[in-house]
């Protein structure tokens, strides 16, 4: 029997992974976290508070729309797709920032540090320290700043600084470590917003919370359109923080089958990609234990993906946990497959979608057509794609010349 509010245990553990590998000095920091945010959590004006902003300021809550042409064009289940596309900065990555800031700002920090890879998290979170006027240092390695351009400069005129990061493979991972390192000296006055569901216990747990919104809606707004629960859930899987957002609520409702899609890069067998049940095995990454991709060595091995916000070498730890307890299925989708889903989802709905999303949309292409005209599925489309356009034109430079892929 699934019980996902039992989940994490006390010491932050799901099942065997997740749990809060930490090093000394940063412990207090978390332990302070924990017990703030078990003290606020249910606190009705925390609750009034963070309502009112993801109403107002970012949007929600986020449409159920459905997908007529896609699900005409599948020729099976009837396709809706959750539009975090549309929240305020573009994605769902909104929900969390606002909520993290929020409790830093109750907890009396007054300066805001963050990881970016793409660039998406960054900001979120320097949208949100803008809307309260804190302090924001956002770590990025400088290979990311290089490709996501448009994000750093974007973060710069929401008044962060962003600190460019040159150690390692001078990506997330490095960004990463950057962050602990700062927060390390900077524990009294500051607060690291972790951007997905993964990192030492509390955050994957607190991430989760924050993203849960988007589950609590599709159910509401499901229930209205068709008076019934969706069969079909899929949601891309990075970190892991839109797929949790979205399945979270239907967890413990048994007749809602979920996938989540991994970025399968050029194919498992190249090497190139970032499907962490595909490849990985259990290790432990910045602070938590689950499935890793790693080297022989125990390195942790380069990704890929076409779509930067997927290209990481770990897996939120909850993940790990539905996957073996057989209630969430995991697949994944090629870079290729997600160029074509994201294609596909511009002809067919007017609809441009983030890179990530589109690897959503592939799986669905995939299994929405081997299913009945009864059954309802709901795609996560966490979020929206005019950040992708320089990697579109890269893999696609004819579309623009002659306005047709065909
Ligand atoms: C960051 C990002 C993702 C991946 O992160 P998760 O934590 O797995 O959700 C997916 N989609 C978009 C649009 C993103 O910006």
């Amino acid at each position: 029997m699934i019980s996902p509010a039992s989940l994490p245990d006390a010491w932050g553990r799901f099942g065997p992974y997740g749990g809060k590998f930490a090093p000394e000095v940063l412990m207090p920091a978390l332990e302070e976290l924990e017990s703030f945010y078990a003290q606020i959590k249910d606190d009705p004006a925390f609750k009034a508070e963070l309502d009112g902003l993801l109403k107002d300021f970012v949007g929600r809550p986020s449409p159920l729309y459905f997908a007529e042409r896609l699900t005409e064009y599948c020729g099976g289940a009837k396709i809706y797709l959750k539009r975090e596309d549309l929240n305020h900065t573009g994605a769902h990555k909104i929900n969390n920032a606002i909520g993290q800031v929020l409790i830093a700002r109750r907890m009396g920090k007054k300066r805001i540090i963050a990881e970016t890879g793409a660039g998406q998290h960054g900001v979120a979170t320097a949208t949100a320290a803008a809307r309260f006027g804190m302090e924001c240092v956002i770590y990025m390695g400088s290979v990311d700043m290089a490709r996501q351009a448009p994000n750093v400069f974007r973060m710069r005129l929401l008044g962060a600084t962003v600190v460019s990061v040159e150690s390692g493979s001078k990506t997330l991972k490095d960004a990463i470590n950057e962050a602990i390192r700062d927060w390390v000296t900077r524990i009294g006055d500051t607060h690291y917003v972790f951007g997905s569901a993964l990192g030492p216990h509390p955050y994957p747990m607190i991430v989760r919370d924050f993203q849960k919104v988007i589950g609590e809606e599709t159910e509401r707004q499901m229930l209205e359109k068709e008076g019934r629960l969706p069969d079909h859930l899929v949601a891309c899987v990075g970190g892991g923080s839109n797929a949790i957002g979205l399945f979270y609520n239907f967890l413990d409702k048994p007749s809602v089958k979920m996938v989540g899609v991994e970025a399968g890069g050029e194919g498992i067998a190249s090497g190139r990609h970032a499907a962490r049940f595909e490849g990985g095995v259990l290790g432990i990454l910045q602070g938590a234990r689950s499935y890793v991709l790693q080297t022989a060595q125990g390195q942790i091995a380069e990704t890929h993906s076409v779509s930067a916000g997927l290209d990481y070498a770990s897996i939120g730890p909850e993940h790990a946990y539905y996957r073996d307890a057989k209630r969430i299925e995991y697949t994944y989708a090629t870079d290729d497959e997600a160029l074509d889903g994201f294609h596909k989802l511009c002809r067919l709905e007017g609809i441009i979608p983030a890179l990530e999303s589109a690897h959503a949309v592939a799986h669905v292409l995939k299994l929405a057509p081997k299913l009945g005209k009864d059954q309802l599925m709901v795609v996560n489309l966490s979020g929206r794609g005019d950040k992708d356009m320089q990697t579109v034109m890269d893999a696609a430079p004819y579309m623009g010349q002659h306005g047709s892929a065909q």
